[in-house]
């Protein structure tokens, strides 16, 4: 899912130009609308002018011609008389109310169809002429759509042909018939009066050069807003380049990802087809940055960007997510899982093979995580609905989680995401959120399980084991929580939170009188490699003060692999201090028989998987332990035997001599309280 955050950054980073565009378009409209009214207005202005001028000879006309129809004299003989008493000839036309032509004098008459839109005065119409018509037919101003270069180029080329420059913008260039109706007093008939329109060269030059001032003035601002337009634009591009830029790599950043993986993955064309969140994880990044510099780290880092976004395909996407780890969605090609997890492995490990090639002089190793993402059939069983509720990051961290979860060491490692994964992760989680606390609410329990001696049947000792009593969860048992403990190193706390707890019930034990059993506790491995172990454990125990004897320590037999010098040393020092030290689990791993050899243990714990097994395993199995029991005994060792769970194995170990034996056969892992009941009734 996408966050508000992210749609906030979203609607950044989207690259839409168009509203820039559309205000620019529509100033620059504005622009050439006001420009062209203000022409309009000019001529209309200048015309308008002309066009009084001969209205108000067309009124004095009128009221000679009505004066003459009132004198009783026919519409022809007023024709006929009326140019005695005006200047210049006329040329009229007489129609009766609904236009009809009754006289018309002259070789032409008013062309009807054309009347002139005419704003000057209201009662003013104006008619154009059936013979010259209208230059456009449809008002005065369009007469001046002239070339201005006829005006302008005449004027500045100016040659006198005995005319002053004066004269020559005087001459009329625009000679233009049409008919004006003037009022008469017989309503009867309407008068028209023909006149000739005529603009000067300087009419059009006062329009043009108001033109040219009119572009002028109006040219700032489109320019200005232009500019602005576009460094908006430019703005508006490199600040989405900056939200989606990986400082980096200088590619494209996590929130680019997140945005177009969503995007993708929504897609309803993209519903049928599988996909894979990849993340491709560089190992030891630190490392290499330390050695080779953190400028060499980056450019790597870089290099990989590079590499990666020449090989994303379409409907695909990828990005850096933190350190050296990068997010890649691919496509899947096949019809089913197994298909889909062919093609991921075949196009991953091909990736992986070709990043290692960046740095040839290098050992760099890469490993990956997938999370695959199917085909989504909605609810309904139909398969044509887009996926919903995509969140980016948690795929994401699906495929981190299934990296994490294998070997490191083993090359190009791509591991694949499954549910169960998702559950330890989780309960990982909480144990490492939850377990302070536990320490402090003493939610450790401590539990004891009876040894035995075989050739007695006596209770004769007891190894600690610890439970987790979860206020929240119950009862856990150490195989859900020790291996965590020893990740996180939270294990060394328990140990000596084990220690204690059993050296103030021995001290209890002392004090009350009962009878004193020798209890094992189990040390980790991560322990056994801390200097000054001896002393701590010294102190630890002598907080309460019980006698050294009682106390032994485990140690796995895994920990003699590690620094066995430091280990030699500290069983010494505890044996010293007068614990004494078991080597736990022998014959579970790689038994060595070197550490024998070499450390001074005093008891060795055969594994109770030298009694499992078919017939023959089991057989050959006692073999192995009477000579481990005869060669523990020869180096003065005593030996117990755990998980041993059946009568047969029992009346092997007594018949080997074993000292001890530990198995639910005897007595499972048991609260104290109840622990103490039993070493009264077998101890
Ligand atoms: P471990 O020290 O080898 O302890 C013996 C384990 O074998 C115990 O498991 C015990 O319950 C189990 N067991 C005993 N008899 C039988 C049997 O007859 N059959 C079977 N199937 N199992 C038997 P648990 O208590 O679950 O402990 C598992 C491991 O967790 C221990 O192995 C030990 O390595 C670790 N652990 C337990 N408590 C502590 C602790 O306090 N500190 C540390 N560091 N590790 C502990
Ligand atoms: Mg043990
Ligand atoms: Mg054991």
């Amino acid at each position: 899912m996408i966050g508000v955050k992210d749609k906030r950054f979203g609607k950044l980073g989207r690259k839409r130009i168009w509203p820039s565009i559309l205000m620019f378009g529509l100033f620059v409209c504005v622009c050439v609308a006001a420009f062209s009214f203000l022409i309009y207005l000019c001529a209309v202005c200048i015309m308008g002018t002309k066009i009084s001028g001969h209205y108000e000879e067309a009124l004095q006309v009128s009221a000679v011609f009505s004066e003459l129809l009132d004198n009783g004299e026919t519409a022809e003989e007023a024709a006929a008389q009326m140019q005695n008493y005006v200047v210049g000839r006329k040329d009229i036309c007489l129609t009766d109310q609904s236009g009809r032509i009754l006289l018309v004098t002259g070789d032409s008459q008013p062309d009807f169809d054309l009347a002139l839109k005419f704003d000057i005065k209201q009662d003013v119409a104006a008619v154009a002429d059936s013979k010259s018509g209208l230059v456009s037919g449809q008002t005065f101003a369009s007469m001046f759509r002239m070339p201005a270069k006829d005006i302008f180029a005449g004027a500045f080329e100016f040659d006198d042909q005995g005319k002053t420059r004066a004269e020559w913008m005087d001459e009329t260039i625009i000679r233009q018939d049409y008919w004006l109706r003037a009022p008469l007093k017989n309503d009867d008939y309407l008068l028209y009066i023909k006149y000739n329109l005529q603009a000067q060269r300087q009419d059009i030059a006062y329009v043009y050069i108001l033109g040219f001032a009119a572009i002028i003035i109006l040219l700032i601002p489109v320019i200005l807003l232009f500019v602005n337009t576009l460094r908006s634009i430019i703005m508006q591009r490199r600040m989405a380049q900056l939200i989606y830029l990986d400082t980096v790599t200088g590619g494209r950043n996590w929130l680019y990802f997140r945005n177009s993986g969503h995007r993708i993955l929504t897609r309803l064309r993209n519903s049928r087809k599988a996909f894979a969140m990849v993340d491709l994880h560089l190992e030891r990044y630190n490392n290499y940055r330390a050695c080779y510099g953190v400028k060499a780290g980056e450019e790597l880092l870089e290099a990989m960007s590079g590499f990666l976004s020449a090989r994303v395909g379409k409907n695909e996407a990828f990005a850096r997510n933190e350190g050296a780890d990068f997010g890649f969605l691919i496509q899947c090609a096949g019809e089913n899982e197994q298909e889909y997890r062919d093609y991921c492995v075949k196009r991953v490990r091909s990736l992986l093979a070709e990043l290692t090639g960046l740095r040839p002089d290098q050992k760099i190793r890469f490993h990956a995580g997938v999370d695959l993402i199917p085909p989504y059939i909605a609810e309904d069983g139909k398969w044509y609905h887009a996926r919903k509720n995509v969140d980016i990051d948690e795929l994401y961290t699906y495929a981190n989680a299934a990296r994490h979860e294998s070997d490191e060491t083993q090359e190009q490692r791509i591991a694949f995401f499954d549910q169960d994964m998702l559950g330890r992760q989780k309960w990982e989680r909480w144990v490492e959120d939850n377990v302070e606390a536990a320490l402090r609410n003493e939610e450790f329990q401590v539990y004891l399980q009876p040894k035995y001696n075989p050739a007695t049947g006596k209770l004769v000792g007891a190894e600690a084991l610890v439970r987790w009593v979860s206020l929240s969860t119950g009862l856990i048992t150490p195989g859900h929580f020790i291996p965590i403990f020893e990740r996180t190193g939270f294990i060394t706390k328990l140990d000596d939170y084990m220690i204690s707890h059993v050296a103030r019930l021995q001290a209890e034990w002392m004090i009350q009188g009962k009878k004193m059993i020798p209890i094992s506790v189990n040390v980790s491995r991560a322990h056994f490699a801390q200097e000054g172990l001896a002393e701590h454990i010294c102190q630890l125990v002598d907080a309460y003060g019980p006698s050294h004897e009682l106390i032994e320590l485990e140690v796995t037999e895994s920990a003699f692999f590690d620094d066995k010098d430091i280990l030699v040393e500290t069983v010494k020092q505890l044996k010293a201090y007068g614990f004494r030290v078991s080597m736990d689990d022998f014959g579970a791993g790689y038994s060595s028989l070197n550490s024998l050899k070499d450390i001074p243990l005093d008891v060795l714990k055969l594994d109770g998987e030298f009694f499992n097994g078919d017939e023959d395993g089991v057989r050959r199995g006692e073999i192995v332990v009477k000579e481990a029991i005869q060669l523990a005994k020869n180096l003065n060792m005593s030996v117990v035997a755990e998980g041993i769970e059946r009568k047969e194995q029992v009346d092997f170990l007594a018949s080997q001599d074993c000292d001890m034996i530990q198995g639910f056969y005897y007595a499972k892992p048991m609260p104290i309280d109840e622990f103490e009941k039993k070493v009264e009734k077998d101890a």
